[in-house]
């Protein structure tokens, strides 16, 4: 079976993304063969295209992804042929029409969830669900903060905050995130664009105390606001770097602002077994089937056009998820 998909062979900008043709065999042992209906688009892809997350070359891209299977390899007992699946983990190739992956990563699609909402939450939803469920369990009446509020990432985590009756702040750049980050479940959000001091204008809406917990996926930039953000003893948990990796530090920063923790989780460690992944998934899809939180498919590409995604992403262009048709 012939099919399109984009390889690259050297890391850099949005054009070392190649469309090309490639033969698909039989998928072996443990194996599944997916055709794709929509794809998702994450920010981890420009870090792997870039080159910021090294890669051996050539390789695919892309890790989100809905579809039907169309065939499974040996072993293969929890999907079957014609099943609806989704996945949010696993290798790198979902830019593509169809691709052989490795069948643990497949869940099925509740028939409340379409395929491109499938395609827009599943690497997003889950991280949201280890984030808030796993890495720091968020409470009722307890302020978060949250650094990129209008993104794919931040509008699930809105919204989920909203639903377990957190109070939210949120950051994003420009008074139309601001609004989109609002009506997502951020109680209060803050213009990183206007405000220069955003542990300040924290300090003031926790009425001097500080915020116990930090999710900053923006890295470099926002890194230090985060860590000023934090009450005594707080949690530091930087996921992510969009305006670049986070500068070296010493330790000693934790201590004077008050025996501070940091982590950098990542999804693959929360979804190490079967049994992690399935529970993260059935925690996400009990979120969106219940309607506490809405799949926001705010850009739609052709698969074709991923690279004017990338630079869509990159340019700070986009909000909520964006999926390409294959
Ligand atoms: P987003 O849709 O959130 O896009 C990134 C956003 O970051 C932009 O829209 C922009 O919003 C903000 N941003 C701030 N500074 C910059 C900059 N210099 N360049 C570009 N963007 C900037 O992406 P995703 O929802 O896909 O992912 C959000 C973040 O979460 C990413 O950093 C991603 O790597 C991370 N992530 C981490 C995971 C983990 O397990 N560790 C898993 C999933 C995602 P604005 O204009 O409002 O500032």
């Amino acid at each position: 079976m012939k099919v399109n998909a984009f390889v690259f062979e050297k890391p850099g900008a949005a054009g070392v993304m190649k469309w090309r043709t490639l033969e698909l065999g039989d998928p072996g042992p443990g194996e599944a063969l997916v055709r794709h209906t929509a794809i998702g688009l994450n920010y981890i892809d420009i870090y792997h295209r870039s080159g910021l997350y090294p890669l051996q070359f050539p390789s695919g891209l892309g890790l989100e992804a809905a579809g039907v299977v169309e065939a499974v390899g040996k072993g293969v007992t929890h999907v079957k042929k014609g099943d609806r699946v989704a996945y949010g983990t696993g290798t790198l190739g979902a830019y593509s029409e169809a691709r052989i992956m490795p069948a643990q990563h497949l869940l099925k699609l509740p028939n409340g969830i379409s395929d491109e909402e499938g395609a827009a939450m599943m690497l997003k939803g889950m991280t949201v669900e280890y984030l808030f469920n796993r890495t720091y369990k968020v409470k009722k009446d307890e302020w978060v903060l949250f650094q990129a509020a209008a993104g794919g990432v931040g509008l699930i985590a809105g919204q989920w905050l909203a639903a377990v009756g957190a109070h939210g702040i949120g950051t994003a750049g420009g008074p139309k995130k601001v609004k989109l980050a609002k009506e997502h479940g951020f109680e209060q959000v803050i213009d990183y664009k206007k405000t220069q001091n955003i542990a300040d204008r924290v300090k003031k809406i926790t009425k001097g105390a500080g915020v116990p917990v930090v999710f900053d996926s923006v890295g470099k930039d926002t890194w230090a606001q985060s860590l000023n953000s934090l009450a005594p003893r707080g949690l530091m948990v930087s996921f992510g770097n969009a305006s670049g990796p986070v500068p070296e530090f010493g330790l000693g920063e934790l201590a004077s602002r008050g025996s501070l923790y940091v982590t950098r989780p990542s999804l693959v460690a929360y979804t190490s077994t079967r049994q992690e992944l399935e529970k993260s998934a059935r925690a996400l899809f009990k979120m969106v089937t219940s309607g506490a939180v809405k799949i926001e498919v705010n850009q739609t590409y052709p698969l074709k056009e991923a690279p004017q995604a990338h630079r869509d992403l990159e340019g700070r262009k986009t909000t909520g998820s964006t999926i390409f048709i294959p």
